[in-house]
């Protein structure tokens, strides 16, 4: 018992390990920017990174930075963040598996207001295409240079840089928050990264959390250069792989369907629509020698992912799911917003 009574209340808050349930992009990018502002971190979770379960959606994601359209001005700001440390990766850290590409998109209507032409306001090298470089059934379309992350690399490369820097992973499956209170009982910060897991912790249950299940086909090529994207009636994106050399060709979204199972047809008809958006890399009927495929749960959630506090009794609970499609590119942006969250209650704790 510490002072006045309160178990270990002479520890001081920057030694009370911070605690994240969840060690995908999410859990795993926040404890980085945690770490680099020197908070000790440990991430406790079912799946670590280089783990293959489908329900551990980072181990699968494309993952392409895309500037998502109909979100709010913040949240705007987080994905620029996340831009920001990936490209910084891109360029100073090959380990990292992030690499700057070309990109491509083509838009079927007019963008309205919320469209995802804000990312022209931080992507290099943005521009309009002039008729005639895009198809005529488009409306319009832009090219500019983006982030790819691949998570083969990204994932292990995360692993090793947080245990570089003091963090701990402990691999542990709970069924509630509070389990995590009892296992470390010094900890104040509490942060749920724990994707769709959130829908079955007991004292969570977010009913608006729903698994989202993503197909890809993975084709070997030396013609990785180029990301396409085109998200209207059709939904299909060509994301380059250059350090895996490929391609991940996609996509699908089947919401309720946990199928760990390679559907044929969904990959078929993926190849068909690539091949149609990029004839000059995908071919109509590329060797199957070349050809592998991806099956992953996206953590998604009605209304978009959570990202909050709740003070409960001593402990402080942030809340950091329900990322769908776009883990990755909220990913270090989350990581930013959640290390300034910790500061706050740091700041509450020490100071006042
Ligand atoms: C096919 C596909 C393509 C995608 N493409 C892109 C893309 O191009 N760009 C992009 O930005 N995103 C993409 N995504 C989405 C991206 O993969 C996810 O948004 C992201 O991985 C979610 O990260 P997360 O950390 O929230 O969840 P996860 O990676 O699922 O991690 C959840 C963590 O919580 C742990 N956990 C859960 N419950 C418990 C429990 N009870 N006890 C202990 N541990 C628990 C798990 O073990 C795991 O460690 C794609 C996803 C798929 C499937």
């Amino acid at each position: 018992m510490g002072d006045c009574g309160h178990p270990s209340s002479n520890i001081p808050f920057p030694r009370r390990p911070i605690i994240i349930l969840g060690a995908g992009i999410i859990g795993c990018a926040t404890a980085r920017q945690l770490l680099l502002n020197g908070f000790s971190v440990t991430l406790v979770a079912e799946y670590l990174p280089g783990d293959q379960d489908i329900s551990y959606a980072s181990a699968w994601a494309g993952a392409a930075w895309h500037a998502a359209g109909g979100i709010s001005p913040e949240h705007r700001y987080i994905q620029a963040v996340s831009h920001r440390h990936l490209l910084r990766m891109a360029q100073e850290e090959p380990n990292s598996g992030v690499c700057i590409v070309d990109a491509r998109e083509y838009v079927e209507q007019p963008p309205s207001r919320d469209s995802s032409a804000w990312g022209k306001t931080i992507l290099p090298k943005f521009r309009d295409l002039n008729p005639g470089e895009f198809p005529s059934e488009f409306n319009c379309g832009w090219a500019y240079e983006t982030v790819v992350t691949d998570p083969t690399r990204h994932m292990p490369y995360l692993r090793e840089k947080i245990t570089s820097l003091g963090g701990k992973f402990i691999r542990k499956r709970v069924e509630a928050l509070e389990d995590l209170y009892t296992l470390f009982p010094d900890s104040r910060v509490f942060i749920n990264a724990s994707g769709i897991g959130s829908r079955t912790l007991r004292d969570v249950r977010d009913e608006k959390c729903f698994p989202e299940r993503g197909q890809n086909v993975f084709y070997r090529t030396s013609n990785y250069h180029t990301f396409y994207f085109q998200n209207g009636k059709s939904y299909t994106y060509i994301i380059p792989r250059p350090l895996s050399q490929g391609v991940i060709l996609g996509g699908v979204k089947q919401r309720d369907n946990l199928s760990p199972e390679v559907d044929m047809d969904i990959a078929r008809d993926e190849i068909a629509r690539a091949h149609s958006l990029a004839p000059e890399i995908v071919p109509e009927n590329p060797p199957e020698e070349s050809l592998s495929y991806i099956v992953g749960i996206r953590p998604s959630r009605e209304g978009g992912f959570r990202l909050d506090s709740q003070q409960i009794e001593n402990r402080l609970i942030l809340s950091a799911y329900g990322f769908g499609g776009g883990g990755y590119a909220f990913s270090y942006g989350i990581g930013d917003a959640l290390v300034k969250m910790v500061e706050k209650a740091e700041k509450d704790n020490v100071i006042l």
